[in-house]
């Protein structure tokens, strides 16, 4: 009896702590994340990760180790280098098991993720103390309406393939992240394999239930085709029609679109803020910093086979000062001498 006494109160304490660490942490970004067990790294603990970095198809060694010091210097010197941060925006589109992987070949590899790698860079995001973002909170940071907290990230997931439910949900929960979707209406378009389970899009069933905790929808247009290439009326078309079907599914706005392939000119931006479209979210690489260009929004696209190393190296453009150049541990620590930080 005093044993279940005992894990009551143990119970009790860690959810009093657990609020209080959310309410300390302050910022309106600031969501209150689960803790996964997955232990924060030190300087040092990275250092060390680093020296066993796997060999990498798109970085060497050397480059990465600098991106991990400069991550590694803002997290030690985090607190006073806030102005510092701008929002990296990681863009993936589908998951597969590895097995299913080794099976692919050509385009299939660069815009499909082997889930154990996708856990491994939520794993990182997490060791990293990235915060996960909603679309609207990355624009409003653009728009210089908010801070940020630290590091964060938003997660973004073209397309809406349904291994986004069966495969990447599970793991967004386990690690307290979350994503935002830019979902094609169109159910027969050419992005979506319907022969195969986890490449047909999204029931419209399955985009009612799903988790707004976990999950926010925005458009991705109706067919998927080049927007710069369709005449006005059809580019209308693919923007207000993406909005109307979206809308009723999730009871929520849809504010924020991703643009197909990429295929954009100042047309399709003039055209997106017609139609009641706050931001568009586009695959130029580059990190979100306010006073940005608002509506475009620059991304990091995730290549399926993009190498641990790889990756450290993308997240640490994250800590990069207003003119572009790399944080390293001496500009950070005369950053913060200069705000009377020890
Ligand atoms: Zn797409």
């Amino acid at each position: 009896m005093l044993r279940y006494a005992l894990y009551g109160i143990a119970a009790a304490m860690l959810i009093a702590l657990a609020a209080v660490a959310t309410i300390a942490s302050g910022g309106r970004y600031v969501a209150a994340i689960p803790s996964p067990n997955v232990p924060v790294e030190t300087p040092n603990a990275i250092s060390k990760l680093e020296d066993h970095a796997p060999t990498t198809m798109d970085g060497s060694r050397s480059l990465t180790r600098r991106g991990g010091q400069a991550i590694a210097a803002m997290i030690s010197h985090r607190s006073g280098s806030r102005s510092s941060y701008g929002v990296i925006c990681l863009m993936y589109h589908r998951f597969a098991s590895p097995d299913d992987y080794a099976r692919m070949s050509g385009d299939d590899r660069l815009y499909t993720i082997p889930i154990d790698r996708f856990e491994q860079q939520l794993a990182d995001l997490r060791r990293l103390r990235f915060t996960p973002l909603t679309a609207a909170q990355a624009v409003a940071f653009a728009r210089q309406e908010s801070v940020l907290p630290g590091p964060t990230v938003l997660i973004t997931i073209d397309d809406g393939s349904r291994s986004v439910l069966t495969l990447a949900a599970p793991l967004l929960r386990a690690y307290g992240m979350r994503a935002t979707l830019f979902i094609t209406t169109d159910p027969t378009a050419y992005v979506f394999d319907p022969a195969k389970s986890d490449e047909g899009r999204l029931t419209d069933d399955e985009i009612r239930g799903l988790d707004p905790e976990l999950f926010d929808v925005q458009a991705h247009g109706v067919t998927h085709r080049p927007l710069r290439s369709l005449p006005d009326d059809a580019l209308r078309h693919e923007l207000d029609e993406a909005r109307r079907v979206l809308e009723p599914l999730t009871g929520r706005p849809v504010r924020e679109l991703s643009v197909p392939g990429n295929w954009y000119d100042d047309r399709v931006l003039e055209f997106a803020c017609r139609s009641g479209y706050e931001a568009v979210f586009v695959s130029d690489k580059g990190i979100i910093r306010p006073g940005g260009d608002v509506p475009r929004m620059p991304r990091y696209m995730v290549q399926g086979y993009k190498s641990r190393t790889g990756f450290r190296k993308m997240l640490s453009a994250a800590f990069t000062d207003a003119a572009g150049h790399e944080l390293t541990h001496a500009s950070a620590a005369r950053r913060n001498t200069a705000v009377g930080k020890p």
